[in-house]
């Protein structure tokens, strides 16, 4: 998953292009730049890597989801679908906008579930947010055509899953709007960072504006451009860009050695019974980032989570006793704690959607536990490591079976 783990000269190298004009921001500056702009080039990039007509970089991915809710017209009272199983981000966003996340189970692909989503739909609903996790993409025919169906806008998080596609396509290009985290954790990284890509002019043009106090970057002079819409500061710096565009250029290596790392492991594990894995909707576009499986119940899970921890296997992880990405754990949703005052009526529909019991997504996250690939292993430490997963956790298996 980190590209972090492959910072190199290449980096330096597009850093250094900016510290030689000392020219660390994105807007302005035409004389004395030099005629470096890393945060315009990287958008281009993105587009052609991707094939979107636009991308707008910002300074985080929660800012691209909160910027991206804005340019789609998300706001007061509206109510987004969204799933159990996400990083709290994609939560907080909707929040951002003063609007209503409404939460609904996931299924075996460990994204949102289409039945869920179409029975959450209210006359509110505004828009479906599918969450591409832990590498691998959500089920885009049935989640579009829902949209399709009812009129709502589909916004898809992929800040897990830059790099993956569905049916040929890159997800975050499918629905009206994607999003992609560049944070130093994501499968590239500009430190921090995140994009918004669109094939609408409108939408693109309304994140630039958004993005940077409305500016309508229209002429040269920052101080003469009008500013037709409210707008925040959640820019993205020329070195943030630097750091992403040689990060960019490196994605194709660093997918082909995550799904060859992910094979092995995969291979390793396949044939123990009792081991079933995550669907996956287009195996031809997962990013192999992340191999995720489930046991059979949830105390072989726990313990097969701690074993493998305690067996120097790291990289293992056991969501449903994470605090940030499932609901079960979310302390400040459960008890209502909120810095500012919401206003009331989010108030009222956030705990009350917040509060409820997720049994179908519990059954499936209790039993799951996902595995980061590394980009340094070498064939035989992938193997290796595969094989002592495999060793552990047959022995948790069979030491369950006989202690039942
Ligand atoms: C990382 C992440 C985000 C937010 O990205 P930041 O750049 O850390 O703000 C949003 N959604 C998901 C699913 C993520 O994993």
């Amino acid at each position: 998953m980190p590209g972090y783990e492959l910072f190199g000269a290449e980096e330096r190298k597009e850093v250094n292009d900016v510290l030689e004009t000392g020219i660390l921001m994105r807007y302005g500056f035409d004389a004395v730049r030099k005629d470096v702009w890393k945060a315009k080039e990287l958008e281009e990039e993105i587009c052609k890597t991707f094939d979107v007509a636009h991308a707008q970089l910002l300074s985080s991915g929660t800012a691209a989801l909160t910027t991206a809710m804005a340019a789609l017209g998300i706001g007061a009272g509206d109510e987004v679908i969204m799933p159990t199983f996400t990083f709290v981000a994609s939560f907080e966003a909707v929040l951002s906008v003063g609007a209503i996340p409404v939460m609904v189970d996931i299924d075996e692909t460990l994204t949102l579930n289409p039945a869920a989503v179409e029975n959450a739909i209210t006359s509110k609903t505004k828009a479906v947010m599918p969450v591409h996790m832990c590498g691998s993409m959500a089920q885009m025919d049935e989640l579009k055509a829902i949209c399709d169906k009812h009129s709502l806008i589909l916004l898809e998080d992929a800040c897990q899953a830059i790099g993956a596609s569905y049916k040929g396509k890159s997800v975050g290009t499918i629905g009206n709007a994607g999003t992609f985290s560049f944070d130093f954790v994501k499968i590239i990284t500009c430190a921090e960072g995140g994009a918004v890509i669109t094939n609408s002019q409108e939408v693109y043009k309304k994140c630039d504006e958004y993005s940077d106090h409305g500016h309508d970057h229209m002429g040269k002079d920052r101080g003469a451009d009008l500013h037709p819409y409210l707008g925040y500061n959640y820019r993205i710096s020329e070195l943030h860009a630097a750091v992403g565009l040689a990060q960019l250029r490196k994605l194709g290596s660093f997918l082909k050695t995550q799904k060859h790392n992910h094979d092995i492991i995969y291979d390793c594990l396949k044939n123990i019974e009792g081991v079933s894995f995550r669907q996956i909707p287009d195996p031809a576009g997962n990013t192999g980032s992340f191999i995720s499986f489930f046991l059979p119940t949830e105390d072989i899970a726990r313990t097969c989570a701690t074993e493998l921890a305690a067996n120097g296997v790291a990289g293992n992880f056991y969501w449903y006793d994470n605090n940030w990405h499932y609901i079960r754990k979310w302390q400040h949703l459960q008890s209502g704690s909120w810095m500012h005052r919401l206003h009331e009526d989010q108030k009222l529909q956030v705990m009350h959607y917040t509060n409820q019991a997720f049994p179908a997504s519990d059954a499936i996250m209790s039993r799951c536990i996902s595995s980061s690939m590394s980009l340094l292993w070498t064939e035989t430490q992938a193997r290796e490591r595969g094989q002592k997963m495999a060793a552990i956790i047959k022995q948790v298996i069979a030491n369950h079976a006989v202690t039942a």
